[in-house]
């Protein structure tokens, strides 16, 4: 039997392999200059190992020049550069990475530092290119060839002359289509603003003839230009920066450069962990509700980073919902850079970034609430719902995590109280933990229902947003308290009898009671005597599952 190798057409193939993976053409720029910061990276792996090399960071750089008469874009850095072979490998058969193999041979930890790992990287270059030529000159070799394709017949390979070592590589950019403004990838702003956005904690330099304009000397209105060579990255990223070395105002002016809001963030949490997983974070609790935050426009989400480079704007897994409001960013060396949304659901490495940040999310909220009380319950008027709905939507499942931060307007305090304070103070007799349900303070305090716990000197917790007793049905019990409504039909509270109540009997007033049920006929189910009322006549009480409260929610809500 003879086995065959598969067939397929590459230029297919490739076209297939770029579209799947690559939302936007734009990061073919991210992709050529992270193999540009590897390729400078493996001099600076050698240079460790090896004592007769000396690794000068002055020599290494990445440069950017644009032009535009001819749509060519270069991308040229001072690597390693590749040899005739390996140009032939690593640039001639997709899917290869030079990269893993480097990282393979010199045991380099997985993941660390250098980014490339899949060998499709370059070939996103074919989004905004007819051809690309790559110019390279190994390290340690004074040959330099010149690789080219047009992505469709394959590729040459030929001598050529180029000055020091590394890679160039020259872009003909396409023209552009209906869809596409590929004149964009020319142009000096727009490049900017793809690698400030990809590219910004690139640890090289990036470099762009800049076009600057000043006053002619001497002269009240006339410029001249002039081409000044600029660095574009800001390359040391913040949340790599010292804790020590970080003023708050430089975490707030990083809120506002990242647009993550208007307002000022209540808290900063700086995060890093070296451990099963390394990462650094840096997260913030907003002060204020976005806008839109409880429209379907809202997305949550972090940025994700693979060591320095920006993978995605919003990734969603690594929030639960619950804590959608924080913004920020997660940058880790164990993540690969083109890692799809699929695999990124399924990623063990991110699952536990996520974990993690949920616990650290939990405990700095508990410490505000703890120490800065005002600021825990300003985040709270913003927030606080979402952390009920938490409890409500996932069946009580995360009870343990949120019910101690949840808080509530106390009939004693006149504030808002935790659950824990409202236990720590209960009576020795005190049952239940209870609660009122209404629109408002207010009206919750008029209620009749509250007449008979209020007098007996037991504290009420005000349930004024829909959620609250569908989110506390959820926890149940706090501290082994069930919780119980004022409304409901069996308070828990032994009420004495004393003359005035002997009159108030079901038996005696049968008649006035039928006649009642009949008048509110389906209104109500039934009319009894009760106990509990001090100053008012009447209350309504429940004796099923749903208090009046829950009732009204769930009819006013569309089928
Ligand atoms: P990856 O970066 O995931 O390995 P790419 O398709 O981006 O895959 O690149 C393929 C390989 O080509 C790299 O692994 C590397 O060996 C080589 N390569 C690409 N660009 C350069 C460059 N600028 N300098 C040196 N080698 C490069
Ligand atoms: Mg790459």
């Amino acid at each position: 039997m003879e086995t065959k190798q598969f067939k397929a057409e590459s230029k297919r193939l490739m076209d297939m392999m770029i579209n799947s993976i690559y939302t936007h053409k734009e990061i073919f720029l991210r992709e050529l200059i992270s193999n540009a910061s590897d390729a400078m990276d493996k001099i600076y792996y050698k240079a460790l190992t090896d004592d007769a090399l000396r690794f000068d960071k002055d020599d290494y750089y990445i440069k950017i020049s644009a032009d535009q008469e001819n749509r060519i874009l270069k991308i040229s850095d001072t690597g390693m550069g590749m040899t005739k072979e390996e140009l032939d490998d690593n640039l001639g058969v997709i899917a290869k990475s030079g990269s893993l193999a480097f990282k393979k041979e010199n045991e380099i930890k997985d993941g660390y530092d250098i980014i490339g790992q899949f060998g499709v990287g370059f070939y996103s270059a074919f989004m905004v290119a007819d051809t690309v030529s790559v110019i390279s000159k190994a390290f340690g070799s004074d040959e330099a060839y010149k690789w080219e394709s047009n992505g469709v017949e394959g590729y040459t390979i030929e001598p050529c002359e180029k000055e020091g070592t590394g890679t160039e590589i020259i872009l003909k950019i396409k023209e552009n289509t209906e869809d596409e403004k590929f004149d964009d990838y020319l142009e000096e702003y727009r490049l900017k603003s793809i690698i400030k956005k990809y590219s910004d904690f690139i640890r090289y330099p990036i470099k762009m003839d800049i076009y600057e304009k000043k006053l002619k000397e001497g002269s009240e209105e006339e410029y001249e230009e002039y081409i000044e060579e600029q660095i574009v990255n800001s390359m040391v990223p913040i949340w790599k920066k010292n804790k020590n070395e970080l003023k708050k105002e430089e975490y707030e002016a990083f809120y506002g450069e990242k647009h993550y809001g208007f307002d000022k963030p209540i808290k900063h949490i700086h995060i890093k962990v070296d451990g099963a997983v390394s990462y650094n974070a840096i997260l913030f609790i907003p002060e204020k509700m976005p806008y839109d935050f409880y429209t379907k426009e809202y997305e949550k989400g972090l940025e994700l980073y693979a060591n320095g480079v920006l993978i995605m704007n919003k990734c969603s897994e690594l929030l639960p919902d619950y804590f959608g409001f924080v913004k920020g960013i997660v940058d880790s060396e164990d993540l690969s850079l083109n890692i799809s949304r699929e695999m990124l659901q399924h990623d063990r490495q991110l699952k536990l970034i996520a974990k993690n940040i949920k616990n650290k999310i939990k405990s700095e909220l508990s410490n505000l609430l703890k120490n800065e009380r005002d600021q825990y319950e300003t985040f709270y008027e913003s927030f606080g719902r979402q952390l009920k709905y938490g409890i409500y939507s996932d069946f009580g499942s995360n009870k343990d995590m949120l019910q101690d931060l949840l808080m509530f307007y106390s009939s004693k305090e006149k504030k808002l109280v935790t659950l824990d304070e409202y236990v720590s103070r209960m009576p020795e007799d005190q049952k239940y933990i209870y609660y009122a349900a209404g629109q408002s303070n207010e009206r919750i305090e008029k209620l009749p229902q509250t007449e008979l716990v209020a007098d007996k000197g037991y504290e009420i917790l005000y349930f004024t947003d829909e959620v609250d007793e569908f989110a506390i049905r959820m926890i149940m019990t706090y501290k082994e308290k069930e919780f119980k409504s004022v409304s409901s039909g069996d308070l828990g509270i032994e009420v004495e009898e004393n003359e005035s109540d002997a009159s108030l009997n079901n038996e005696t007033n049968k008649e006035l009671f039928e006649a009642m049920k009949n008048i509110l006929a389906d209104k109500i189910k039934d009319v009894r005597a009760s106990k509990r009322l001090k100053n008012h006549p009447v209350c309504l009480s429940n004796d099923g599952e749903l208090t009046i409260e829950m009732e009204k929610i769930l009819n006013a809500m569309p089928n």
